[in-house]
């Protein structure tokens, strides 16, 4: 069979590594793709993935049995809803369904419905009530743009003035909805479920690193490194996960008329009342796809078959229990700033010297034998090891091996997890 993967980021490399090992994949096509995912197929940067028309067309004209979409935008944009029309299996949720990522308050009203455990809300139109609720509960407390506004995010006030402001802020702009939501404390886990509609696999955790300096300093950025498996998600909590978040989440997406087919990537709080639902994404995340797909032990393509064709009985994804994987973003300087493209890469191929390590590619391009920044975040080295300590070691030794003195990356991804394993 042949499969077409959408997107060109470090998560798609994954993807793409994953998928092309399977016997069951003929030919692997990615549109854009990146010099990463060339290695495992065939690029078509001349598809435009937001004209559905042609992707149906260039699906039809290359036999691709399979569809998988990595990032967001296709899946709100309603890709999966027009590829699933013309009778083209394709992985991912709907476009309403994918509103559980895009909209804050649609997840917020379904918590309440279901029951599902989340931070206290409440959701807002105008600024007057929105003010009066602040008053009512004080801070700390979280203020966040509904999905609309996006670009705004998410303020975690520590103080009732600067919720203010951020209330303020937002609703500056006209048609503004906004959700204030209790502060949870804990630590944060990603968790992972692949989901046919009705039910849901478990396929692992992963915990991130969002700001860009080491110490969790700096601004927030797409993520600057992960790892695998997050080991404070014990097995119990996992069963919590799926029998009070997931599991309810699925009925409430069947009884709304738009069932949830896909990755449901849950943010967790991990609270001392147990696990709270901070938001969901309905993809894979990157860079946490980068530290899943290595530790995948099973055949990916006939699960996403399955689950595109709602029957993920019988399925079953192993993923790699005895190893960890660790990834580290190197980005281009400035990022999450503007950056310089154009920079020379080396030292690639010597730091992918080792089984143990991959060098995902994301920002980069190719020119001739040369490879080029191309972007903010720009390479995941990603290695695999007995632990989370030995997969750090050898993802920071393979990082010493890359010559990109105009690239920089965290040098404590991972810190906390090899804290624990050391205690
Ligand atoms: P992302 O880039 O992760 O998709 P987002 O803009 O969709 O971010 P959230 O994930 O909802 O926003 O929140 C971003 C971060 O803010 C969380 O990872 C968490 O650290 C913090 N946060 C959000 N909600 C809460 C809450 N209720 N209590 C405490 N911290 C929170």
């Amino acid at each position: 069979m042949n499969i077409l993967l959408i997107g060109s980021g470090g998560r798609e490399h994954a993807l793409a590594y994953a998928l092309s090992k399977s016997p069951l994949c003929s030919r692997l096509f990615t549109a854009p793709g990146n010099p990463g995912t060339q290695r495992h197929g065939e690029n078509r940067p001349d598809l435009a993935v937001t004209d559905h028309a042609a992707v149906r067309a260039f699906c039809e004209q290359n036999g691709v049995g399979l569809v998988v979409v990595g990032p967001e935008a296709p899946l709100v944009a309603g890709l999966v809803d027009d590829l699933s029309a013309a009778g083209i299996r394709a992985f991912g949720p709907t476009r309403a369904a994918a509103q559980l990522e895009g909209s804050k308050g649609f997840t917020k009203d379904l918590c309440a419905e279901y029951g599902i455990p989340t931070a206290a809300f409440a959701r807002f139109r105008a600024l007057e009530p929105a003010l009066a609720y602040l008053r009512e509960k004080g801070a700390p407390i979280v203020v966040k743009a509904d999905g609309l506004a996006a670009g705004k995010g998410v303020t975690v006030a520590e103080t009732a003035d600067q919720a203010e402001a951020a209330i303020r802020a937002l609703f500056a702009e006209p048609g503004t909805e906004i959700v204030i939501e209790e502060c949870m404390t804990g630590e944060e886990a990603s968790f992972f479920a692949l989901c046919d509609g009705t039910r849901a696999i478990a396929i692992g955790t992963a915990q991130d690193h969002k700001r860009v300096f080491d110490g969790d300093r700096g601004p927030n950025t797409g993520g600057m490194g992960a790892y695998s498996p997050a080991t404070i998600v014990t097995p119990a909590i996992a069963r919590t996960v799926m029998d009070t978040i997931i599991a309810p989440t699925l009925r409430g997406m069947r009884a709304r008329g738009m069932p949830f087919t896909g990755i449901l990537y849950a943010g967790l709080m991990l609270t001392e009342a147990g696990p709270k639902l901070i938001e969901y994404n309905t993809r894979f995340g990157d860079p946490e796809a980068q530290v899943l797909m290595p530790r995948l032990a099973s055949d990916l393509v006939p699960a996403l078959l399955s689950a595109c064709d709602g029957d993920l009985s019988g399925v079953s994804l192993e993923f790699d229990e005895h190893r960890a994987a660790l990834t580290v973003v190197m980005a281009a300087a400035g990022y999450p700033g503007t950056v310089v493209r154009g920079s020379t890469i080396r030292g690639v191929a010597e730091a992918e010297a080792s089984d143990a390590v991959f060098v995902f590619q994301a920002g980069t391009r190719s020119e001739g034998d040369k490879l080029l920044a191309d972007g903010g975040r720009v390479l995941a080295v990603t290695a695999l090891g007995d632990s989370v300590m030995e997969a750090q070691a050898r993802a920071y030794a393979a990082i010493a091996r890359i010559d990109w003195p105009e690239g920089f990356c965290r040098r404590d991804i991972g810190r906390r997890a090899v804290a624990r394993e050391v205690a």
